[in-house]
């Protein structure tokens, strides 16, 4: 049996390839065949030859990193632990982590993880990432069994959810009737507003650029109650009147590559609240940081990556509960052969196309 697989073997270069699926599947583990895989910032980087370059992963790889598929085969061992059998529909954890190393004995970034989308395509099948139409589970990965009745599109915003359950509620602690700055309105944002809603904030405000305006529109049927333009706002004033002067006692940051809202945030949240960031910042330092207002108000600042087994489990739920027109977040789907072009959308690369949500499906 053969995979179709587009791997990535160079910067910004992609070779689409028959590659063998293995007969059986590793010891403990399964042979995956792969529904659809979803996309973020990660595939971007990738692709641009960032994470190469940082030591993530190397080319030739196939990438995807946010799986949906069937469990094709898999060995009794892995059946016993997973609780899964063959032909049962999973999502797939991206992170591996090892279990036992002192990190992950305390909940914290696994020193051994590895990381499907990023295994080097000559590790054995080669075959670890959602870009390939089959891949193989290692023993330590983690399952998540999800309902049949789910589009291929819904089942794969397990991922991005996941975020925004982690950010919001198990680092941003928020509590019912709390308020939430959520700045920026992409997937993460846009996650960060369903998690706060589902929480029971009392004031969900999301900012967003111009360009964004139809992501704001979105955040407004997740349950956002208000939406800021931010070239056209000062964040700090206009909280302060939604407020009545007080602050958020919750900021969620998911911008990437922008200074200026980790300044609001500090300027938005109230004495003694929290700011979780979550928006990556191109490996650069800030140049002037607020420090002063930081302790003076006794604000809890905390850097978020990634997404636990809580978060997934909480995303999944709210997938299958039917309860918001998740749907909304889909802008595009494609075959594996348009994944490059699909890349370059949601890098925003090709005018006149915005994306928010990517789903690669493979045709079996
Ligand atoms: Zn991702
Ligand atoms: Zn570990």
């Amino acid at each position: 049996m053969k995979a179709t697989a587009a791997v990535l073997v160079a910067d910004r270069t992609f070779d689409f390839r028959e590659l063998a699926v293995p007969d059986a599947p590793p010891a403990g583990g399964a042979i995956l065949q792969v529904e659809g895989c979803g996309m973020c910032g990660s595939d971007i980087e990738q692709y641009k030859g960032g994470t190469a370059k940082a030591g993530i992963g190397a080319f030739p790889v196939i990438p995807g990193h946010e799986i949906l598929g069937r469990i094709h085969s898999l060995d009794a061992d892995g059946a016993r632990r997973w609780g899964v059998a063959e032909g049962d529909r999973v999502a797939v954890h991206g992170v591996a982590p090892c279990g036992v190393c002192p990190s992950c004995m305390n909940g914290s970034k696994c020193v051994d993880a590895f990381y499907y989308g990023f295994r080097s395509l000559n590790d054995r099948s080669g075959l670890w990432g959602g870009y390939g139409s089959y891949m193989e589970v290692e023993p330590r990965t983690r399952l998540y069994r999800i309902a049949e009745d789910l589009s291929v599109e819904d089942a794969l915003l397990f991922n991005p959810f996941a975020a925004g359950f982690d950010w919001v509620i198990r680092l941003g602690k928020l509590q019912v009737g709390e308020t939430v700055l959520i700045l920026g309105g992409g997937q993460r944002g846009l996650a960060s507003v369903l998690a706060a809603k589902d929480a029971g904030a009392s004031q969900i405000i999301v900012t967003g650029l111009q360009r964004d305006a139809f992501k704001l529109e979105i955040a407004l049927q997740f349950g956002a109650t208000h939406t800021l333009i931010a070239e056209e706002t000062d964040i700090a004033v206009a909280i302060a009147d939604l407020t009545s002067g007080r602050g958020v006692d919750l900021v969620i940051d998911t911008t990437p590559n922008a200074f200026q809202p980790v300044t609001d945030a500090i300027k938005a949240v109230r004495n003694g609240g929290r700011i979780v960031l979550g928006g990556i910042k191109g490996h650069k330092d800030m140049p002037e940081f607020p420090i002063d207002e930081l302790l003076m108000k006794q604000i809890e600042m905390i850097g978020a990556l990634s997404s636990s087994h809580w978060g997934v489990q909480q995303a999944i739920r709210l997938v299958e509960e039917k309860r918001y027109p998740v749907h909304l977040m889909h802008t595009h789907s494609v075959p594996i052969e348009g994944v490059e072009r699909a890349i370059q959308t949601l890098a925003g690369e090709v005018p006149g196309d915005p994306a928010l949500h990517i789903s690669i499906i493979h045709k079996h």
